[in-house]
This record gives C-alpha cells, sequence and structure tokens, in this order.
C-alpha cells in the first residue's frame, strides 16, 4: 500500500509549536510582522499573497503589504526596503519574484537585510545554508520538503537520496539541508545519464524540474519514497507535479501529492522564518 505524504497535517504540526512561539512573544509585547512587497498584479503572487494573508490571520501574525506597480524603478525599490530594512516594526521582509525585466533581481536581492530575508533570496542567506549554518535562513521550499519527511517517519541518516533537478530555488539548497541530516545525495540533472538507474537505487526520490507528470513508474520500485515538488499545468487546467502520481500511486511506498503536498508546507515555513527574525534568533555573523 502507498502511503500518501499529505502536507496538511505537517502544516498542522508546525503551527502548534509557532503557536506556542507566537504567545512567549506576545508576552514581550511583540508581534511576528512580515513586509510584503508585490511588484504589479501577477496572478500568482497575488495568489500567494492571499495564502500568505490568510496564514497570518490563523498565526496571528501582522502583516503589511507594500504593491507597487510593475513600471516602479530599481532605484525606489531599494530606497522602499532600505526604509523597511530600519524599521524595527518590520521582521520579515517578502519580496515576490520573478521582477519585472527592467529589475535587477540580483542587485536587489542583495539589499534585504539577511535577518530579514525570510524567503532566502539574499545571496548571504544561501551561503550559510552551504555551509552548514543553523542560524541562517534556509529557502522555504527545501526546508518544507525536510520537515515533511521528518513528520512522517522516514530515516534521512545514511539513506540514499536521488534529488532530481539542481535549481538554486530548491536541488541545491535541498541537497545541503540533506547533507546535514547525513543522507547520501546523488544531484542530478538535465544531462545525467542513466537518471532511471539512479531513482530506483535510491530510498527516496525528491523532484523538482518543472515537466508535468515527466517521472513514470520506470523510475521507481515499491519502496521508493516520493517527494515532488513540481507544481504544473496539465494542459487540461490542472495542476499536476513533475511525477505521474496516478500511474505511480500504488506501486512506491509512499509519495506527495502534487495538491496539498509540500506547497501547503512552504508557506508556513516563510511565517516560521518571520517568527525566528521576531525572536531575534537569526543573528548576522
Ligand atoms: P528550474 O529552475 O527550471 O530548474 C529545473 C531543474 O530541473 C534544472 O536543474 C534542470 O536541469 C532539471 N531538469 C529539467 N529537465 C530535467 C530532466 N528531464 N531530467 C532531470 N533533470 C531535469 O525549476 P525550479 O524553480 O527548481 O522548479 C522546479 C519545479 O518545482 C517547478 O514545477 C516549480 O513550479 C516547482 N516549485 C514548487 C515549489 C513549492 O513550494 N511546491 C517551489 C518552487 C518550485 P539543468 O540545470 O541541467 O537545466
Amino acid at each position: 500500500m502507498t502511503m500518501k505524504l499529505d502536507g496538511r497535517p505537517v502544516v498542522q504540526y508546525l503551527r502548534e509549536d509557532m503557536k506556542k512561539r507566537i504567545a512567549k512573544l506576545a508576552e514581550r509585547g511583540q508581534v511576528p510582522t512580515i513586509l510584503i512587497i508585490r511588484v504589479g498584479d501577477r496572478e500568482d503572487d497575488l495568489s500567494y499573497e492571499r495564502s500568505i494573508l490568510k496564514n497570518c490571520e490563523i498565526l496571528g501574525i501582522n502583516s503589511v503589504l507594500a504593491p507597487l506597480p510593475a513600471t516602479v524603478s530599481q532605484e525606489d525599490l531599494i530606497e522602499l526596503i532600505e526604509k523597511f530594512n530600519e524599521d524595527d516594526m518590520v521582521h520579515g521582509i517578502m519580496l515576490f519574484n520573478p521582477l519585472p525585466p527592467h529589475l535587477d533581481l540580483n542587485v536587489i536581492r542583495k539589499t534585504i537585510n539577511p535577518i530579514k530575508d525570510i524567503d532566502s533570496i539574499n545571496p548571504a542567506n544561501l551561503e550559510r545554508v552551504f555551509e552548514g549554518n543553523v542560524k541562517g535562513i534556509a529557502p522555504c521550499t527545501p526546508k518544507a520538503v525536510i520537515e515533511m519527511l521528518k513528520y512522517y517517519n522516514i530515516p534521512l541518516v545514511g539513506a540514499n537520496v536521488a534529488m532530481v533537478g539542481s535549481s538554486l530555488v530548491v536541488g541545491k539548497p535541498l541537497s545541503m539541508l540533506l547533507l546535514d541530516e547525513k543522507a547520501t545525495v546523488t544531484l542530478c540533472h538535465s544531462k545525467t545519464k542513466n537518471l532511471a538507474k539512479i531513482t530506483n537505487q535510491a530510498d527516496i526520490v525528491v523532484v523538482a524540474i518543472g515537466r508535468g507528470k515527466f517521472l513514470k513508474e520506470e523510475y521507481f520500485n515499491d519502496n521508493t519514497v516520493i517527494v515532488d515538488v513540481g507544481i504544473n499545468d496539465d494542459g487540461n487546467g490542472k495542476i499536476c507535479g513533475d511525477v505521474d502520481y496516478d500511474q505511480v500511486f500504488g506501486k512506491v511506498k509512499a509519495i506527495s501529492p502534487p495538491l496539498g503536498g509540500v506547497g501547503v508546507i512552504t508557506t508556513t515555513i516563510l511565517l516560521s522564518h518571520v517568527i525566528q527574525a521576531c525572536e531575534g534568533l537569526n543573528p548576522i555573523e
């Protein structure tokens, strides 16, 4: 029987701890506060914004919205970020990206104070992840995958993990987090030879390639644990993962679903970083 790695119980579990930490901060007269900077009106950003606001309300986290026109200049955007870097009432800064083409994310992301960089887009935070420095803020999706595996008691120490996809947002930082857990990681990409052989030899396969239903049953065996990070349009207006969930379900040990899987945990992790920043547990070294 295949176990479904449902993200929602993981969210409930994480929220319990977060609520306790928020209550402790309230005793100190502090309310964790997130600033959301949205440039333009991309539907993806609006949808993520709605999800963040809903979760803020559930948890009791303050939110401040800074919607900017798609035509905003780089100087004005940086000025806004710098203003909130200095504002003690704001603990975490979330900047939606991709940005319009006239804005240079590589420059802008470095202006977010690493202490407030809750989405871990400042290279200073990524650097800490690669150093194995637990005080840094790790990117939310990789951390969501780790939380999911831990919640379902999937052993990581000594496990062989095939990480399929090597982007800077998911595959590379997640490989580092898995290494920190003492897993043995094989990092795969579009030029990897014999991918099916590698995935078949792995205990855990994490997939983040952005290709709908690309991995079929021949990539797995009945002992494989699959975490599917992919979010794709299946061409019929439905969301699908990078793994062919319907074909694979029933033939592997465990698999996360395309909806209600890793994605739902990501927002919770983002808000846990706001709490972490408010607690002052993220010193720059
Ligand atoms: P990305 O930047 O496009 O990177 C894709 C990676 O997959 C690259 O390393 C690429 O290899 C590799 N790849 C592409 N085709 C492959 C193949 N046939 N075999 C093996 N590797 C292959 O994508 P991303 O930003 O990491 O996102 C990946 C997926 O995760 C997307 O569906 C995205 O929507 C989803 N996502 C979900 C969340 C969430 O919270 N659930 C968050 C972020 C992303 P090369 O480097 O060789 O090109």
